[in-house]
């Protein structure tokens, strides 16, 4: 039984995110990138969920392949919006039995067609925290957004939510972002609100510029000028993945020097930015 929770008490924590493969053969890399990182002795691995339970058994897989095929400590990300609450106590209780510890409790989005909307007992991750905490055997993680949650209507608001969450929870994981600036500031929103609890920032290095930047777009994260400055007008993959895997490096230096509980990286699946940036802090010689 390895709960992140304990993890974190111990010392900074080096975490890696997976999304659950759609085909047998984004089944089988998957399963040579977790190899790959497998020596970095990453402290967990966790596994996003579909919005509405779209990837419900598959996420489930990939949890529970990592707890019994590899040595890593697997969490399960678990979105409530458009699930019942029998739905998710069947989730929960099916995760106790096959020993899953760690669970990142979430709100998740409506489906862009309102006609696609499932019946839905919960509206926030705090409904699901209710449920995750009475099951008495989860750490439980939420997610934060340095720079607002984009539904948030000030960011006020957005910490006062975010606080009551991590009253309940044991940590957060954040979303990514590319200045250090706005990880302490959300940090320091906290501490005034009371809140200590780890929150551990999410590292998104910037492998390719359209997907990538428009995910920021769709979460809120702004794109310094200094960062499109640098990857303007370059068409070569490697050179990107060199320039984003410089920035990352640079980025989790300062917030590791800062007093970061750990780093938590988005690997879309991928190893190499992920072991490159591990190489350049001295990490994979340490651990
Ligand atoms: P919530 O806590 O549900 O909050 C959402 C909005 O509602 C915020 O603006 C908040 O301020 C507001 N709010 C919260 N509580 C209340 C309340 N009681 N009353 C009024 N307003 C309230 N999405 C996926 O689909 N699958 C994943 O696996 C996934 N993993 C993620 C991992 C991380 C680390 C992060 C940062 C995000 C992840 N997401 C994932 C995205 C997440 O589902 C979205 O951010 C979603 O829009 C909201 O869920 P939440 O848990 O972030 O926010």
């Amino acid at each position: 039984m390895t709960r992140i929770a304990d993890l974190l008490a111990a010392g900074p924590t080096y975490s890696f995110e997976f999304f659950p493969p759609k085909t047998d053969a984004a089944q089988l890399s998957l399963g040579r990138v977790i190899a790959e990182l497998e020596p970095l002795a990453p402290s967990f691995v966790s596994v996003t969920y579909g919005a509405g339970g779209s990837t419900r058994q598959r996420t489930r897989d990939v949890v529970t392949w990592v707890r019994q095929e590899t040595a890593i400590t697997p969490m399960a990300h678990l979105t409530c919006q458009g699930h019942t609450r029998a739905e998710i106590a069947e989730i929960l209780a099916d995760y106790q039995a096959s020993g899953i510890d760690n669970i990142l409790a979430l709100g998740g989005d409506p489906p862009a067609d309102p006609a696609q909307a499932r019946p839905s007992d919960y509206a926030y991750a705090s409904d699901l925290i209710d449920d995750v905490d009475a099951a008495n055997h989860f750490s439980i993680g939420v997610a934060a957004h340095p720079e607002m949650h984009p539904r948030s209507p000030d960011r006020d608001t957005d910490r006062a939510h975010l606080a009551a969450k991590l009253r309940r929870a044991d940590f957060a994981i954040t979303q990514f972002f590319f200045e250090t600036e706005h990880y302490l500031r959300l940090v320091d929103e906290l501490l005034v609100r009371g809140i200590d609890k780890p929150v551990l920032p999410g590292i998104m290095p910037v492998t390719n510029t359209g997907p990538i930047l428009r995910m920021a777009a769709m979460n809120g994260t702004a794109v310094p000028d200094w960062l499109r400055e640098r990857l303007e007008g370059i068409e070569d993959q490697a050179e990107i993945r060199r320039i984003g895997v410089d920035v990352a490096t640079a980025m989790c230096a300062e917030l590791l020097e800062a007093g970061a509980p750990g780093l938590h990286f988005y690997t879309l699946n991928r190893s190499t930015a992920t072991r490159e940036i591990y190489a350049n802090l001295g990490l994979a010689t340490t651990r």
